[in-house]
């Protein structure tokens, strides 16, 4: 059926970072589901962080945003929660932790009428923070004729597997990988230690942590944010919400660590 809702065609949005990065994100997707895509952009290769909902192709906004659309791009999934693997499926090389590498190939169904999220999760959404739920996921559509019960998550299996302390290499860019569970068991981050820049994924945004979920650990999560904290972290890209600095940092994992420990 499609949606009374209005048609917004540029369903993707890019803002420039700097000279090789680039966010993307979903502003017309409810801000829980609204994630963070990075793509940044290298000498032999290009490398997109997450993908979305899947709502709209995202393949076709990405590439005439990198100089050779013909160099190879590395979709990495940071982990598998629906707002971060939607268009995965788009990606020729899609890597992602052995952890969530089932999930990452055959996902949960998702639907983006919000009828069916129990009240549990309603519930730890608004303690969390956010807004309520609308209806849809979304407050608008990609297309006039898009009908909102199309949508599927669709998944794809991983064509490689990253863990903890390898290198993500762009020819001249290279990133750690950062086994980062809390938040997912198998969410991953990405430190460049060049430029002490911090890809943080689900682990570390300036919103909301969802820390109390299915699959979640506040441990494993407390452990994680101790770690960030001690890493020479200068800018904070994470999954959701805008870039944020070392002090910035500091704080969240602060606030957090006391929210648990009370
Ligand atoms: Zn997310
Ligand atoms: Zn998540």
């Amino acid at each position: 059926m499609t949606a009374d809702l209005p048609v917004d065609a540029a369903w993707y949005r890019a803002q420039q970072i700097d000279p090789r990065l680039w966010l993307i994100t979903e502003p017309r997707v409810h801000p829980i589901f609204s994630a963070n895509m990075h793509l940044v952009l290298g000498r032999d290769a290009d490398l997109l962080i997450d993908s979305g909902m899947g709502i709209a192709p995202l393949r076709p906004f990405v590439d005439p945003l990198r100089p050779d659309p013909a160099r190879p791009l590395i979709c990495l999934s940071t982990h598998t929660h629906v707002d971060h693997i939607g268009a995965v499926h788009e990606f020729d090389t899609r890597l992602v932790h052995p952890i969530e590498a089932d999930e990452l190939a055959a996902p949960a169904p998702y639907s983006l009428r919000t009828d069916g999220i129990s009240d549990a999760f309603r519930n730890l959404f608004l303690e969390a923070g956010y807004e309520p739920l609308w209806p849809l996921l979304i407050n608008a559509v990609p297309a006039p004729d898009y009908d909102v019960d199309s949508y599927v998550l669709r998944g794809a299996p991983p064509t490689g597997m990253v863990t903890e302390g390898d290198m993500i290499d762009l020819g001249d860019w290279q990133a750690e990988v950062l086994h980062l569970p809390g938040h997912s068991p198998g969410q991953v981050g990405l430190f460049h230690h060049d430029s002490g820049a911090l890809f943080g994924a689900d682990a570390i945004y300036d919103g909301p942590l969802i820390y109390d979920g299915p699959g979640m650990s506040l441990p494993d999560y407390a452990r994680t944010l101790r770690r960030l904290r001690d890493l020479p972290v200068t800018v904070v890209h994470g999954g959701h919400d805008p870039c944020f600095g070392k002090q910035r940092l500091d704080e969240i994992v602060e606030r957090y660590l006391a929210r648990w420990q009370a």
